[in-house]
């Protein structure tokens, strides 16, 4: 091909290209990385502003590989970190986010729970200076272009006396976009549905972050059916002393209509809204085992 024609055809392909550039440029997009941090949580949200929420930072032992995920991101210092529960697989990679990324705000969930990561986080803030609050169920964040995040629990009274308090009362948090909805469950555990449901909570979303990492302890099918998730999400590592997630669990968000990934097999799991239609994609590719 002559080298004029070749120039001309290139020239129409960018000339083609353009307006749908500029559409996609348009149209405000809200995007959730729930990223691979092993055996633990972390979910970043940005908004289509640009606003920045962490929530969880997954264990200690994958700080470095959590701020360099934010790095990749071009993350500024964060706008919020919402701590869903003071347990070591959702703090521990905090205290280096903190120190090497910033935040402007750190809300904390309430019940205690002392540790050697905790101390580190709290001292990590102070010397940060950054303003810790703690998180109240109805409060509202607004995170521009119509986006917010909206906390429906910890359960007020908080949850005495069941199997595990500190999950139980963990934060559990709604995003909206649009007609597209996000629900964040933290380790919730089946008394903090019941709470939910008896509070009358809004849970119903299109994406479910399922709680405790898909535990045998929550995801009630009654639950699944107030939320009927499209996708559900589960954080878990590969190798986990807690043989999490349960098949039983599994089997119930298959039932409830959930298309189900999981970090432990496709990587970081990204899913982007126009505030309509979500767009899905996974950092690995799910390696399925052969049939016989
Ligand atoms: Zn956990």
């Amino acid at each position: 091909m002559p080298r004029r024609a070749r120039r001309t055809l290139l020239l129409a392909g960018l000339l083609t290209l353009a307006p749908a550039m500029a559409r996609a440029k348009d149209t405000a997009r809200v995007r959730v990385d729930f990223i691979d941090v092993g055996q633990g949580d972390a979910a970043l949200i940005t908004s289509p502003t640009g606003k920045t929420v962490l929530i969880d930072g997954g264990p200690h032992e994958a700080s470095d590989a959590l701020v360099a995920f934010l790095y990749a991101r071009h993350v500024g210092p964060l706008d919020l970190i919402v701590l869903t529960h003071r347990h070591a697989d959702h703090l521990g990679g905090l205290p280096a986010v903190v120190e090497r990324i910033g935040t402007r705000l750190f809300l904390d969930a309430p019940t205690p729970h002392p540790g050697k990561e905790r101390e580190h986080l709290m001292r990590a803030l102070d010397r940060a200076r950054v303003p810790v609050r703690d998180a109240t169920p109805g409060r509202t964040i607004d995170l521009g272009a119509g986006a917010t995040l909206t906390l429906l629990s910890p359960p007020e009274p908080p949850i005495v006396g069941s199997r595990s308090d500190v999950n139980a009362n963990s934060v559990v948090a709604r995003l909206d976009f649009g007609a597209t909805r996000f629900l964040f469950m933290g380790d919730a555990e089946t008394p903090t549905e019941r709470w939910l449901m008896s509070a009358h909570a809004d849970v119903r979303a299109q994406v479910l972050k399922v709680a405790h990492h898909g535990s045998r302890f929550s995801s009630t099918a009654r639950f699944l059916a107030a939320v009927h998730p499209e996708i559900a999400v589960v954080s878990v590592g590969t190798i986990n002393d807690y043989h999490h997630p349960a098949p039983g669990t599994l089997r119930r968000l298959e039932s409830a209509g959930a298309r189900v990934l999981r970090t432990d097999l496709d990587g970081t799991v990204t899913i982007e809204s126009d505030g309509r239609k979500l767009a899905v994609r996974a950092s690995h590719a799910r390696t399925e085992l052969a049939s016989p």
